[in-house]
């Protein structure tokens, strides 16, 4: 859950990020910007900010904000039906992302997700990308990621993106957002 007012202001704060870094974007763009909790109601370690460019039945291009030390929980994009799950190309555009995939695991990583959840994040091969540098996830393939200390902006480029079915190591989290509105 998170308010209105906290929403807003994080979709505020990821338009500022990239107009500032100067990716071509339009305001509705901008305002159509997503913010995810996954219902953890901890959005300045646990979230993302994602505006979406395109989202058909074959591909989807997002850009995802993540701001200082905000970790996208870990997660996998599973089988449905004939479709082998999203295919999924993270692309780093400004600022430092660690990503974290199945492999052996990277001694002193220096991604750290919220300690209260750390029992919640099981892949520990480290990619750090830095700008124009990218990797590409087979489908169901579990990852997290986290920006560094200043923040990222990182593309992601898919077959079809099928959100709500995404499949979360965190047992708490809700991939839906919900929106509390305040007093009147
Ligand atoms: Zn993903």
């Amino acid at each position: 859950m998170i308010t209105r007012s906290a929403y807003r202001q994080a979709q505020q704060r990821a338009a500022q990020l990239l107009r500032q870094i100067g990716i071509a974007l339009r305001d509705a763009e901008l305002e159509a910007i997503a913010v995810a909790d996954f219902g953890l109601g901890e959005l300045d370690e646990s979230g993302a900010q994602i505006l979406t460019l395109l989202d058909t039945a074959e591909i989807a291009a997002k850009l995802i904000v993540l701001f200082p030390d905000q970790t996208l929980p870990e997660h996998r994009h599973p089988r449905l039906g004939d479709y082998p799950g999203k295919a999924e190309t993270l692309r780093c555009e400004w600022g430092v992302v660690y990503v974290y995939t199945p492999g052996p695991a990277t001694p002193n990583p220096l991604g750290h997700p919220p300690n209260h959840r750390r029992g919640t994040y099981t892949v520990w091969h480290e990619t750090v990308l830095h700008p124009g540098q990218q990797i590409t996830l087979a489908p169901n393939t579990l990852h997290w990621f986290q920006a560094g200390s200043q923040g990222c902006v990182v593309w992601s480029f898919s077959s079809r993106a099928v959100d709500v079915q995404d499949v979360f190591t965190d047992p708490d989290i809700v991939r839906v957002t919900v929106i509390e509105e305040e007093g009147r």
